[in-house]
């Protein structure tokens, strides 16, 4: 493409302060949870959990192996003590799991906490409000295209982008505002639509942001080639729809922000593979079984179910946090390489985006 220069993003922000004093060897501070309650989707994203591989014979975990909600609000407790002050439940499809309305409800009890939830938005048109009144404040809906055919053959389950979008009018409506909507790029396959989905979501409130397609997992065939650089989107965008940087809204904020001149709104840019934002990352991950994570790239993680079932106090698991917190050395999107790329990464759907 030839496009005319865009505007320059902001300046990457310092590496953060240790504000709770359980700093990594970076010196990045524990301040996110991101939780995946199931390992389970109702879609199969071509991207993400390709049919091939979670067909009819996958072996998803089983209901005992999922930590309960008893145990899930435990850890909550315990990373909290340790500075955490935002929750992301995800998973999997998180919809999909019993009565999360509930898990909702216990987590909301810290009015402080800054909970939210990220969906594929197939079932929110009949959980948003629910979800609202148990206390959810916010939510992210993936929405890759809003080309019917395309969102099809995306999500590989023949669900159409219209149920999708009464899911994001529904949210919106039950106030969990702003609505985030994340749109993943991937080359040659839904990049033609990125215009068309910043103009119809300019205006309504909610913020659009565009995710460079990651090599999260083992499955899903990244190569660089398919990755758009969020330099290219800024650029295509702002030829049609004039838009300027904006200010981060936290240090460590994972999208870069852009909002459009006249004033109708902005949108994010999630650029993990060309402008790597590891200096900067808080978040830690659990799945749904209770291993806990320090890199959405990670190979390995710690296992925290059977501590909490073999009858460990808080002050056990407490320590065992701090331990795998402070020892964390990741940086993985700041190395990657075509051949890190074919490391068995653990899959997103199970570790949760
Ligand atoms: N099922 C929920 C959903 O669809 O939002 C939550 C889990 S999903 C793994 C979380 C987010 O990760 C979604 O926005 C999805 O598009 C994104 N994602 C999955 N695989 C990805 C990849 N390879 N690169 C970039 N984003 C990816």
């Amino acid at each position: 493409m030839n496009l005319p220069e865009a505007p320059q993003p902001r300046a990457t922000p310092a590496p953060p302060k240790a504000l709770h004093g359980l700093a990594d060897t970076r010196g990045r501070d524990l301040r996110d949870l991101r939780i995946s309650v199931t390992d389970r989707c109702n879609f199969r994203c071509t991207y993400c959990m390709p049919k091939e591989v979670f067909g009819k014979d996958f072996q998803f975990l089983e209901r005992t192996q999922l930590l309960s909600f008893g145990e899930i609000h435990r850890m909550v407790r315990l990373f909290r003590d340790h500075g955490v002050e935002k929750i992301r439940i995800t998973g999997g499809e998180p919809l999909v799991r019993r009565k999360l309305e509930r898990l909702i409800e216990m987590l909301a009890y810290w009015d402080d906490l800054d909970l939210t939830l990220t969906t594929n938005g197939s079932l929110l048109k009949d959980k948003a409000r629910d979800l609202r009144s148990a206390g959810l404040k916010r939510i992210t809906v993936s929405l890759d295209s809003l080309d019917d055919e395309v969102f099809r053959a995306m999500n590989d389950v023949d669900f159409p982008v219209h149920k999708v979008l009464e899911g994001i009018d529904a949210a919106a409506a039950a106030g969990l505002t702003p609505v985030k909507i994340n749109m993943v790029v991937k080359r040659g396959v839904n990049d033609h639509d990125v215009v068309r989905m910043a103009r119809h979501f300019k205006g309504q409130g909610h913020i659009l942001r565009f995710i460079e397609f990651m090599d999260v997992g083992a499955t899903n065939g990244w190569k660089m080639e398919h990755v758009v650089p969020s330099r290219e989107l800024v650029q295509a965008i702002d030829r049609k729809l004039p838009i300027e940087p904006v200010e981060p809204n936290y240090t460590g904020e994972v999208a870069e922000r852009w909002r459009y001149k006249d004033g109708s709104g902005e949108i994010g840019f999630i650029s993990s593979v060309t402008q790597a934002f590891c200096r900067t990352c808080t978040r830690a991950r659990l799945s749904a079984e209770g291993q806990l994570y320090t890199c959405l790239f990670a190979t390995q993680g710690t296992d925290f179910r059977s501590l909490i079932r073999g009858g460990a106090g808080d002050a056990e698991i407490s320590e065992l946090i701090a331990r795998v917190w402070t020892r964390r050395a990741d940086r993985y999107s700041e190395i990657r390489t075509a051949e890190t790329a074919k490391l068995r990464k653990v899959e997103m759907s199970y570790i949760g985006g």
